[in-house]
């Protein structure tokens, strides 16, 4: 723990992480658990060592980010599973970007899985765990005032700018982006920013040479090694296990 920020009560709790208050205003303590869900909470489990490569892995790739120029809501990380943040309203929006068919796309479009697209595809999911997080477009969002038409077209834009910088950054470490899930939240001067995590556990890593999984599709579909491949993410990008 640091000293920095003390810690005070917890105002929220989810599948995998924890949000604390703290003594200064507008920021907020993540602490990311070792519980993991797929399927909408019908799986459970507890993936050993989870938290700390999620903490260190968004990190990792956060303070990337913001080095290119991305806003986001990463102040410092505080030890190896809790980081401070600034607090953000969260657009209820998850952002799914696709390089590659995988998962759900390939399900719904009956595509073999690893099928490239011939371009990269946005998706938005209206985040609600109660329908499922339902699919949405941009008509439902103005419609329902999730999100504003600039705003939309910031996070996309920012999106399609996270999916350059990642796919760059993982192919140097021998891995491919095949898809992931952003979210998005505003500062109280109401400008976006990225916020939640970018980890194995909301991303498609495929090994580049070898297409072995590396993310939590080894845990949704029961193929072992879970662990390790969390490990071996972490080890890839910080150069540390
Ligand atoms: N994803 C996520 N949280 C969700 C749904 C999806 O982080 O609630 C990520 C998932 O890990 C993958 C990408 O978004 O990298 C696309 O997921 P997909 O729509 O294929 O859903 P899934 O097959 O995981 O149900």
């Amino acid at each position: 723990m640091s000293d920095t920020y003390k810690k005070l009560e917890k105002v929220y709790e989810g599948k995998a992480k924890k949000v604390f208050k703290t003594d200064t205003d507008g920021v907020y303590i993540v602490e990311y658990k070792d519980d993991a869900t797929a399927g909408n909470g019908a799986k459970k489990g507890v993936i050993q060592g989870k938290g700390e490569v999620n903490n260190r892995v968004t990190n990792h790739l956060m303070k990337l980010l913001e080095g290119r120029g991305v806003p986001t809501h990463f102040i410092m990380e505080l030890s190896g599973t809790e980081t401070a943040v600034r607090s953000v309203q969260i657009v209820p929006l998850e952002v799914i970007v696709r390089n590659i068919a995988a998962g759900s796309l390939a399900a719904r479009l009956g595509l073999p899985e690893g099928t490239k697209l011939r371009s990269t595809v946005l998706e938005y999911c209206y985040k609600d765990d109660a329908q499922g997080d339902p699919m949405v477009n941009e008509y439902h969002i103005a419609a329902m005032g999730w999100a504003g038409e600039a705003e939309l077209k910031t996070i996309a834009e920012l999106s399609f700018k996270v999916n350059d910088i990642l796919g760059g950054h993982l192919k140097n470490a021998g891995i491919e982006l095949i898809d992931f899930k952003l979210e998005f939240g505003r500062l109280p001067d109401g400008r976006i920013v990225l916020a939640d995590e970018i980890s194995p556990d909301t991303c498609r890593f495929w090994d580049a040479k070898t297409g072995e999984k590396l993310d939590k599709d080894r845990f949704r579909r029961d193929l072992g090694g879970v662990e390790d491949a969390y490990r071996e993410v972490m080890r890839r990008l910080l150069g540390q296990d």
